[in-house]
């Protein structure tokens, strides 16, 4: 564990490798379950991340996905950077255990491993997106866009039906082993989940959700062009009665892409775990102390987007209004 390096990229067989280790090295806070498994039969592992709730009030579910698009290999990076900065800190940060004692919070680092493992086998498929299964019997193209395979608004918008397309949506709704769990497990708890952060690159965003006819952001347009679609998990997790869902476009803003060098996830894991715990915090603030801290979520959060050059919104209309259904 201590030898870890989070500043590199890893190969699936040690990011498994990795989530025993974290789970055996911390009992008391880490446990892991195998919720699904893809295509290709491997297993779709997450960690929880929580402790015994001595208050004895229910607990309530924080939600973390990353690596649904294989290319993204900065995505499960910051995935294994939240749970090393939970695990390393929450000791000695009063607040943070706290939250952990009402709070559990799942964390899939990488949710497409097929796509995942696809990415590490040769260069040339270094910028494969999409899972590996093969839908059409006579098709030479393999893959769905697991994040067009929701139950939302499926099909309709922002996908292509060609199998051989990065977006191509798949069959029908939740065809995908992958999705499919995502769907299974979160549903199954969907009373008691406060927060669904799914986590991509790049483009340096946070994009939200939407809905309410009246209420906009002022770039309301600026964020329906970054990319229409229907079928996220973003919106299903919405759409189903999770009040707090967000997507995370982490580096950078096209320099490199998806080929973020290894020198820059320290900065985008930084950046992304001050958003992310902003969040975090202020969800759990007004489900367990009814309060709104101050603006402090707000703000820290549109620092995230102002360290990025993006000032995308006014945080505290959206953290006041929060309604949804959304893009990407
Ligand atoms: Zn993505």
């Amino acid at each position: 564990m201590e030898n870890y390096n989070y500043t590199k990229y890893h190969p699936m067989d040690e990011i498994y490798r990795w989530m025993e280790d974290v789970e055996r090295a911390n009992p008391e806070l880490v446990s892991s379950t195998i919720y699904g498994y893809t295509y290709e039969r491997r297993n779709i592992t997450l960690l929880k991340l929580g402790q015994n709730n001595t208050a004895g009030r229910e607990k309530k579910v924080i939600w973390m996905d990353c690596g649904i698009h294989a290319r993204e290999w900065i995505a499960p990076a910051f995935c294994q950077w939240f749970v090393k900065e939970i695990v390393n800190s929450y000791k000695t940060n009063e607040k943070l255990e706290q939250m952990l004692q009402n709070l559990d919070i799942y964390v899939t680092p990488v949710i497409n491993v097929d796509g995942y493992i696809f990415t590490w086998t040769n260069n040339s498929n270094r910028l494969w997106r999409k899972s590996r299964s093969q839908s059409l019997p006579n098709s030479t193209c393999y893959g769905v866009d697991l994040n067009r395979n929701f139950k939302a608004n499926w099909g309709t918008i922002g996908v292509s039906f060609d199998s051989c397309e990065n977006t191509y949506c798949g069959e029908s709704a939740g065809s995908e082993p992958e999705a499919q769990a995502v769907m299974d497990f979160v549903g199954a708890m969907v009373n008691q989940t406060l927060c669904f952060l799914t986590i991509h690159s790049a483009g340096q965003l946070i994009l939200l959700p939407y809905g309410h006819p009246e209420i906009s952001a002022p770039n309301y347009n600026e964020l329906v062009s970054v990319d229409p679609n229907s079928g996220s998990s973003r919106d299903w997790a919405r759409l189903i009665g999770i009040p707090f869902s967000y997507t995370f476009e982490l580096r950078d803003k096209g320099k490199f892409g998806h080929l973020l060098p290894e020198n820059q996830i320290q900065l985008a894991c930084e950046e992304a775990y001050v958003g992310a715990l902003s969040i975090i915090t202020y969800v759990h603030e007004k489900a367990f102390n009814n309060s709104i801290v101050s603006n402090s979520a707000a703000t820290t959060v549109k620092h995230f987007t102002l360290a990025s050059g993006i000032a995308m919104m006014i945080w505290s209309t959206i953290m006041a209004v929060f309604v949804a259904t959304g893009f990407i």
